[in-house]
């Protein structure tokens, strides 16, 4: 009986709309940053909708909002859903706020048809998951996980030195709860792909394997400025001629890694950036990616050993400085074959899939089993006013999401298993 619910489309997309219209944008788009006006007014009307749902609310002390069914047995760790509800500058309405409110419907459908779960469950919005006004990101879920602590992420400011911790207190909701102590016996999070991957295969559920592990380094070409007359080609040391041949094997190291190697520069400084001048110093950033620690380890030595080479057949130094790393983050098998299951019983088309964006979830799979269902988003554009999802899409994601956390909290797990999950 219970494979036969079905979410409400409608009304969950009636729900992502009108969530929408707080900061919304000329362009169809949502502006509604972290811990402003508007991010209380978004919180308070999704905390609003949830008591009006029966569900409980509780807030921590970084603002990390719960909002509870309760089960059968309340002993039980809630299987719990979420995402996040601020958005970037130029946001779009389905970012994150996706992943609340289709947890949302999801108890709003239970109600519906008067299902009872086993453990409580729980849909819960991060502070600051995008990390545009206050770094880092993902920072509500990172202090929850003990990734950094509470008075790093209180001591924040923005670019007018406001504080998080002053700006939290300012909108109300700064809570009791010391984040990390409120357990979780499974995690899911539904969000839109925020890539192309979907839409060019022409599948309707991604099921998210595990999210990229990433590499910044800066790296610095150092040759000589000299006149770009005068200096005969045998004679250079132009740093620009060297550092671009390294940028095209940042790209081909990727290829080298595949199919989840990912290769960028995304950031150039030509030094001095003159017309007739030998470029003499060249600094850019590499970004790598990939599917475990291990890959990103190999792609690293391989940048590195062809960086050596490079530099011994050029005569120019050149050195790759770490900038910060964030390992892979597999997804708990259980809960990926949950999806797996879950979209086939639906009948919607799937295919596995890996985020190369970092989302809430990263960080509650190192303390819960957690998964992640995406769906296809327009040209596979984000962090863009543009961004767009297809309702049926909306509510095929929210659909299997239903079921796997039916599943979930049906069958409660122990809270052992959430231990044995971390990496
Ligand atoms: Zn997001």
């Amino acid at each position: 009986m219970n494979e036969k619910m079905r979410i409400n489309g409608p009304r969950l997309w009636d729900s992502l709309m009108e969530l929408a219209q707080i900061g919304a944008t000329p362009k169809g788009g949502v502006c509604r940053l972290t811990l402003t006006d508007l991010d209380k007014q978004g919180r308070d009307l999704v905390c609003r909708w949830a008591r009006e749902a029966g569900m409980t609310v509780t807030v921590d002390q970084i603002g990390n909002v719960f909002m509870r069914r309760a089960g059968r047995n309340n002993h039980l760790p809630p299987i719990v859903t979420g995402s996040h509800i601020d958005t970037q500058p130029t946001g779009g309405k389905f970012d994150g706020n996706y992943g609340v409110l289709a947890g949302l419907e999801v108890v709003r459908t239970l109600n519906d048809h008067g299902v009872e779960t086993e453990a409580p469950i729980e849909v819960a919005f991060w502070t600051n998951e995008e990390g545009s006004r206050f770094v880092p990101v993902m920072m509500g879920s990172g202090v929850f996980a003990k990734a950094f602590t509470l008075e790093h992420a209180y001591a924040a400011t923005d670019t007018e030195g406001k504080t998080v911790r002053d700006e939290l207190a300012r909108i109300g909701y700064i809570g009791d709860q010391v984040p990390g102590e409120h357990p979780i016996g499974a995690y899911f999070e539904t969000h839109i792909e925020q890539g192309p991957v979907l839409e060019d295969h022409g599948k309707t559920i991604g099921v998210v394997t595990g999210v990229l592990g990433i590499r910044w380094y800066d790296c610095v070409v150092t040759g000589m400025e000299a006149h770009a007359g005068p200096t005969p080609m045998a004679l250079r040391k132009d740093a620009l001629q060297v550092a671009t041949q390294l940028m095209q094997e940042v790209v081909a190291c990727a290829h080298r890694h595949p199919p989840h190697g990912r290769g960028t520069v995304g950031m150039v400084q030509v030094h001095p950036n003159s017309r007739n001048v030998i470029p003499g110093r060249v600094k850019f950033s590499i970004d790598l990616r990939n599917a475990t620690d291990a890959l990103c380890e190999a792609m690293d030595a391989d940048i590195r050993a062809v960086a050596a080479r490079l530099s011994s057949s050029t005569g120019l130094a050149i050195e790759i400085t770490p900038v910060s790393s964030y390992p892979a983050q597999p997804f708990h098998p259980d809960c990926v074959s949950a999806v797996r299951e879950a979209a086939q019983q639906l009948g919607h088309s799937h295919m596995d899939a890996v985020s190369g964006a970092g989302h809430d979830a990263v960080y509650m799979a190192r303390l819960a089993p957690a998964g992640m269902i995406f769906i296809p988003c327009k040209d596979g554009i984000s962090h863009n006013e543009i961004e767009d999802a297809q309702p049926e899409h909306i509510s095929a994601g929210a659909d299997v999401l239903l079921q796997v956390m039916l599943r979930a909290a049906r069958v409660a797990k122990p809270a052992a298993r959430a231990a044995a999950a971390a990496p």
